[in-house]
Parts: C-alpha cells; sequence; structure tokens
C-alpha cells in the first residue's frame, strides 16, 4: 500500500513537473521568437484573412477551392499574415483541405525569414462541417438534450480528429451563450438556457476538441474558442447581433460561469460578442477583455474578433470616429488578433498606430505572444502539415455511429396521448409537411455551407424523415403529401383526403435552415401554413404525430392540443431521420429532456430559473413545455432522497442521492436533474436552478442510485455588492418530485 502510494506520488510530482517543464518551454521558445520579430511580423501575426481573399475559384459540387498563389504570398509574405480561416465558400473534399494546408504551410514555413506556420481556424460547429466527407453531429442545443457529457466530448473529439487530419488545428466553438431568447437565430448552437449545463457540456466540448491540454496539443487534437465572449446571446430584439442590456448581477450570475469553466477546462482560444452590453461594444471593453477575461477568469490563451467587428466598432456600433480609432480601441482594450477578415486594412492602421507611439510595443508584444503561445502548443513548429496516411479516418462508420446515438438520446418526446407512440409497424401512415423531405430541417446552418440550405451539396446517402420511415416500415404503406411548404399552403385539402386511407398522421413541421443575421424573424409563432396544415389534418379524425424539426421553439399553442403527439427533434443532424423513425416506431426509446422552457405564448418567455414574483397573479408560470421535459416508453419512479446531512458548515459538502427506478416494461435512459433552491436571501433568488445531471440506463425493472455533491459554492450567488457569496439559511433540493430540505449555517 505504502509503495503505491509512493509510486503515485511519484507519479503525479514527474507529470507536474513535466507539465511546469513544458509550460517553461514554451514560454522561452515564444520569448525568443518575439526577440527575433521585426514590427510588421508581429503586427502580421495579429492579422487573419478569409480564404476566399487568397482563393481564384471555388468549384461547389467538386468541393473544390483553388489557391491564387500570388495573392497567398502578398498575405503570408508581404503581409505576414498569422491565420486565415474559412471554407471559401463551402466545404472542400479532405484532399483539398490537405492539399491548401500544405501551400499554405510552405509558403509560411519555407518562403518567410522566421517560418512561422499559419494557425489555420474553421467553424467545425456541428462536426466537421465543412469538411465534405466529415462526420456531421446533432447541433449543440440537440447535444444539451442528451444530458449526456461523454456524448458531448466523444463528438468534439472525432471533429477534432477529422478537421486535424486536413491540417485545421483550430475550431471555432463551442458556443457558450444561453438559449434564453428563442427569437435569435443562434439558439441553436448553444446548449440550452441554463448556465451550469452549459458549463458542463462546454467543458466536455473543450476536452473532447483538445484532449489533455496541459503540455503539447497531440497531434490529432486541436485547439477550442470558446464563443462568443460575452452577452451575445440575449440580445433584447431577439435579432442577431443586436444590444443587450444586461444587469452586472446576471452577467456574472448567468453568462459569465460557462465562460469561467472554459478556461478553466483549458480552453485556448476565445471569440468576441459581435455586439454591445448596456451600451459598450465588447469589442472595446477593456473591462470585459482585459479585467474580467485575464484578470479575474485567469485566462492566458489568444483572443480573436469576430467577423469584421474591429471595423463595426465605427461602421456599425459608432463608438469610434474612424478606423484608425476603432484598431485602436479594440487592440487596447485586449483583442489579440483582428478577424478583419478582406483585407490588410487591419496591419496597415496598426502598424501607423504604433509608429506613431500610440498603441505600445508591450501590448502587441503581448498579443503577439498569445498567438505563438498558441501555434507552439498545437506543435506547429515542428509539423503543421496535414497527414495523407490519415484521410480515410474521416467520417468512418463508427463516428457516424456517435451521431446517431446522439441524435436518439436527443429526440425528445413531449406529448403521447394513451400511449399513441410508439407506431405499429403495420400501420398505414400519412407523411405530410415541410421539414419530412427536407435535409436541411435536420441539419440548420454550419452545413457544407454557412446558411446550410444548399440540398445539392449533401451526402447522397442522407435520409430526410420521410425517406427513414419509408425505410423503417414497408415503403407501400407510406403515402406522402406536403400539405404546405415553411411558409405557404401546397396542398392542404389533398393531405387531408388522404388522411382518410390512412391509420395515423405524421406530420413533420418546423424550420429551414439558417444561421446568424439571415435567421432572424419577427414572430416566434410557428407559420400560418404550418399551423393550418396540422389544424385540417388534426379534423381528419386520425391520430396525429406532430414532429418538430427547428432550432429554436416555435409557438404552437394553436394545434398542441389538437396533436395526440410531439415529438421535438431540434437540429438532429445527418442520423436525425434515422433516429425519429427509430423512436416513431418503438427501436429505440425516446431519453431526450427539454434543455429549454418551450414558450407557449410569443410575450411569455419567462425561463426556468425566473424568480417567484414572475409568477405573480393571474399570469402564472405556464410554458408550452417546462426545462427538463421528456417522457419515455417506459416510467421511472423516484423514491429515498436522502442527504448525507441536514447541515451544511463552513467548507463542507453534502452528498445526495436518489434512487431511481425503471418501473415500467421496457428498457430505457433517464437524465436524472438536481434542482436547489435557496428559501430566503438579501438578492431574490430564483425558484430552482439546476445544481446537477446524469444521464444512466436503466433495463425493465432495474433501480439504480445516482448520487451528486452538494458544495457550499454550489449554493452562492451575486450579492448586492456583486460579489460572490453564501447566506446562511434553509435550502431545498429536488430531484422528480421529491424534495429535502437543510440548511447552510
Ligand atoms: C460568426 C462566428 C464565426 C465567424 C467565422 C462570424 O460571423 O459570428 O461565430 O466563428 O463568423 O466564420
Amino acid at each position: 500500500m505504502l509503495k503505491k502510494t509512493i509510486l503515485s506520488t511519484a507519479i503525479i510530482l514527474f507529470s507536474s513537473f513535466n507539465v511546469i517543464l513544458a509550460q517553461n518551454n514554451f514560454d522561452i521558445r515564444v520569448k525568443n521568437l518575439l526577440k527575433q520579430m521585426t514590427i510588421e511580423e508581429k503586427i502580421g501575426q495579429m492579422t487573419q484573412i478569409t480564404l476566399e481573399i487568397v482563393s481564384s475559384s471555388h468549384d461547389e459540387k467538386g468541393f473544390k477551392n483553388v489557391l491564387d498563389l500570388k495573392k497567398l504570398k502578398q498575405a503570408i509574405v508581404d503581409y505576414h499574415v498569422g491565420s486565415i480561416l474559412n471554407s471559401g465558400g463551402s466545404a472542400n473534399s479532405a484532399e483539398n483541405w490537405q492539399s491548401m494546408i500544405s501551400q499554405i504551410q510552405n509558403l509560411a514555413l519555407k518562403k518567410t525569414r522566421l517560418n512561422i506556420p499559419i494557425l489555420y481556424g474553421i467553424d467545425a460547429i456541428h462536426g466537421a462541417n465543412y469538411i465534405k466527407e466529415g462526420t456531421l453531429f446533432p447541433q449543440g442545443i440537440a447535444m444539451g438534450a442528451t444530458w449526456n457529457r461523454e456524448l458531448v466530448g466523444r463528438a468534439a473529439e472525432i471533429t477534432a480528429k477529422e478537421i486535424r487530419t486536413c491540417g485545421i488545428p483550430w475550431n471555432f466553438n463551442p458556443v457558450l451563450g444561453l438559449a434564453r431568447m428563442p427569437l435569435w437565430p443562434r439558439f441553436w448552437e448553444t446548449f440550452g438556457e441554463d448556465s451550469y449545463a452549459a458549463s458542463e457540456f462546454g467543458s466536455a466540448y473543450i476536452h473532447g476538441i483538445e484532449g489533455d491540454n496541459n503540455g503539447l496539443i497531440a497531434p490529432d487534437r486541436a485547439v477550442a474558442c470558446m464563443k462568443h465572449y460575452l452577452g451575445y446571446s440575449v440580445p433584447q430584439s431577439g435579432h442577431d447581433r443586436t444590444p443587450a442590456e444586461i444587469s452586472e448581477r446576471t452577467v456574472r450570475e448567468l453568462l459569465l460561469p460557462p465562460f469561467k469553466a472554459a478556461v478553466d477546462a483549458g480552453v485556448h482560444t476565445v471569440m468576441v460578442n459581435s455586439s454591445e452590453i448596456s451600451g459598450v461594444p465588447i469589442h472595446g471593453s477593456y473591462l470585459y477583455l482585459t479585467k474580467v477575461l485575464r484578470e479575474e477568469l485567469g485566462f492566458k490563451g489568444l483572443a480573436v474578433s469576430d467577423w469584421a467587428d474591429i471595423e463595426n466598432l465605427y461602421k456599425r456600433e459608432m463608438v469610434a470616429a474612424d478606423r484608425k480609432e476603432a484598431v485602436k480601441m479594440a487592440v487596447m482594450a485586449g483583442i489579440d488578433m483582428s478577424m478583419v477578415p478582406y483585407d490588410f486594412s487591419f496591419y496597415n492602421t496598426l502598424l501607423e498606430l504604433v509608429k506613431e507611439n500610440k498603441v505600445p510595443m508591450a501590448r502587441i508584444d503581448e498579443a503577439v505572444s498569445r498567438i505563438l503561445w498558441v501555434k507552439f502548443k498545437l506543435g506547429l513548429f515542428a509539423n503543421a502539415y496535414p497527414d495523407e496516411n490519415k484521410l480515410k479516418t474521416i467520417g468512418t462508420e463508427s463516428s457516424r455511429k456517435v451521431s446517431l446515438a446522439a441524435a436518439r438520446e436527443a429526440i425528445t418526446l413531449l406529448k403521447n396521448k394513451s400511449d399513441i407512440l410508439p407506431l405499429k409497424k403495420d400501420m398505414k401512415v400519412l407523411v405530410c409537411g415541410p421539414t419530412a423531405a427536407k435535409l436541411q430541417s435536420l441539419n440548420g446552418g454550419w452545413t457544407y455551407v454557412w446558411q446550410g440550405n444548399n440540398e445539392k451539396l449533401f451526402p447522397k446517402d442522407n435520409l430526410t424523415i420521410l425517406q427513414a420511415i419509408q425505410k423503417e416500415i414497408p415503403s407501400e404503406q407510406v403515402t406522402w403529401v406536403p400539405g404546405s411548404d415553411f411558409d405557404k399552403e401546397i396542398d392542404i385539402k389533398k393531405a387531408v383526403k388522404a388522411a382518410g386511407k390512412s391509420d395515423v398522421i405524421i406530420v413533420c413541421l418546423g424550420e429551414s435552415a439558417y444561421c446568424e443575421t439571415p435567421g432572424n424573424i419577427n414572430d416566434l409563432t410557428l407559420p400560418e401554413a404550418q399551423l393550418q396544415l396540422a389544424e385540417a389534418l388534426s379534423a381528419a379524425g386520425k391520430p396525429v404525430i406532430l414532429v418538430l424539426a427547428e432550432g429554436r421553439p416555435r409557438i404552437i399553442n394553436r394545434i398542441v392540443d389538437k396533436v395526440d403527439a410531439v415529438l421535438m427533434a431540434y437540429l438532429p443532424g445527418p442520423q436525425g431521420s434515422v433516429a425519429i423513425a427509430d423512436i416513431l416506431f418503438g427501436d429505440v426509446n425516446p431519453s431526450g429532456k427539454l434543455p429549454f422552457t418551450y414558450p407557449r405564448y410569443v410575450n411569455d418567455l419567462v425561463t426556468y430559473d425566473h424568480k417567484k414574483s414572475a409568477e405573480s397573479d393571474p399570469v402564472k408560470f405556464n410554458p408550452q413545455f417546462e426545462f427538463g421535459y421528456g417522457l419515455s416508453y417506459t416510467t421511472f419512479e423516484y423514491s429515498d432522497l436522502k442527504l448525507s446531512s441536514n447541515q451544511m458548515s463552513a467548507d463542507e459538502s453534502i452528498e445526495v442521492t436518489v434512487t431511481v427506478k425503471n418501473s415500467g416494461g421496457r428498457d430505457g435512459k433517464e437524465a436524472v436533474l438536481f434542482f436547489v433552491s435557496d428559501k430566503v436571501r438579501s438578492v431574490t433568488p430564483p425558484v430552482k436552478q439546476l445544481k446537477g445531471f446524469e444521464k444512466i440506463a436503466l433495463a425493465a425493472g432495474e433501480s439504480k442510485q445516482v448520487s451528486f455533491k452538494l458544495t457550499r459554492d454550489d449554493l452562492s450567488f451575486i450579492g448586492r455588492d456583486l460579489k460572490r457569496i453564501t447566506e446562511a439559511g434553509e435550502f431545498s433540493v429536488m430531484v422528480g418530485k421529491l424534495t429535502q430540505k437543510f440548511v447552510l449555517k
């Protein structure tokens, strides 16, 4: 025993020594390189351009981007640019990526004075979505609905391996904003509305992308980019890149913790919110970019602007008079790299500012050091080239299975009147609705193209919901009548007529693909044509199953009581259609739970963790479906909620345990969510807050004990003086319908 302890202590000491050594080594190498660099070379490192401006053509069908070597040389050799991003217009084949990255690194490593490799960045948002052969996963909101950290981590790991095989070591993900404003067109890029869940999934994702990130990042991993720091996800209007009014308390209570967790998980880079918090654009905020991010959160990595956002400080936000003022403001606030991305204006302007002593060299050195540090940590100086031998590891069957497993665990059963689901496989089925035959509705934005709406680019073996149903049961039992498109009627009467000959109707509604500003809407209600289709079908006298494929909760109160079942698919990715069919016909037992509150009314957008006073009579908290809601084909019973103590003092913690029994007739998975509420405190408490969760598998009849550790920190909040504090008093822990009380001393 003693021997074992000595051995493990020695191993720990040895590995921490290695970490320190590696750390110092990186710092020394950064310093040495920095000493040799000219001002121009340094400012070049801070410049990021888009692939489009160094390309001569982009052939979407062949998934091929062709570089313009003259322009590339100008960027890398003459302007010393340190980073390139994007896909050139749409996804490229893995082979094309490898050849482009090799050409890019050839120039940087062989034709420049100091041979500094390029840091290539890409939006691999739901898998390697800009690689033709890449594995695509459900979007973030669906990953959040799985309540399965391991799946989030595995998907991220596969993503890292696939982009790195192409020579791309930097992924602009995860999105750590919170889905608290349902109109926002990037709602689906987040892990949901809860701050703790986003922290947990964000950390799992970062570990998946970066692996063990203490020392050198492994050659088959990448660096992640937590984004968009800070406050982007809660614009007042619900429109993309529009102002947010957020109190400092809310910033600190809800929005900052996922970023803090990401920093603690070792994330190497951050991308900045394009908009503002309470009048201050984040790209110009020394408070948020330096004081809070660096001094409070302890972030050491590189901060990149978002797309053209330094320009936006004088073109859109109007806090700078001209480009020069904007560049100075952003760099002095703490931006290390500008995603310019179309020209060299940032380079020229910053050079002038440094020469005129308006931006100190020390600030430039700091920014460049962070950029070089990331390049060293990625091992790019030793090898910046893609590995041709690994091409076959992209888009493998086993990776696709992870995507399917995630889709199966995400899809959420929200209503199942009289156990209409699962359907019998000998039923005659009528399939209707705009999302039934559209691949884009399963995938959303960031799918082969930015907007995700060019279905010609989707792999031929991807199935729509309709095709997956036709594979699940004999196709002659399936009738397809669209009924309506997203916004207009096609043939509702025909659909109703066809209903007469069917046993059940599956109506697939929701959204087409969109991303960022083009996805802005003014009304959360599901479009009229789709509501009319569902209403007409529900009057046809046959059971109606509503399948929703959508990136945000479109209001369905007009139809929800008229249908028999509701299956929320979110944006479940390319395997989503198979997962939907599996669940509809009972091959898979659904286990997703909503990672956000599904509102009932357009003007009642209240989150689950609201204040008690938000429920004032006669308007109760009455969402369509609550956060954490999701049904199964089996039943789960919760019992024996126990606390290891009914008191917590000083730095103690309490162990919370509950027994969960699968009391129904079939195997299933259950996400067990632990909530805590504070009875009285000096700042109005939320009715409850999520503090722990675990996804478990239970065979029919099986019971398991699930436990989690509640710490003093979990009971803290942002006090009146805006500092994190705890206050003594009574608390409750809630799991399922069970509650236990304890006292914090
Ligand atoms: C988006 C970012 C993205 C960047 C690069 C911006 O428009 O806001 O999320 O990473 O483009 O494509």
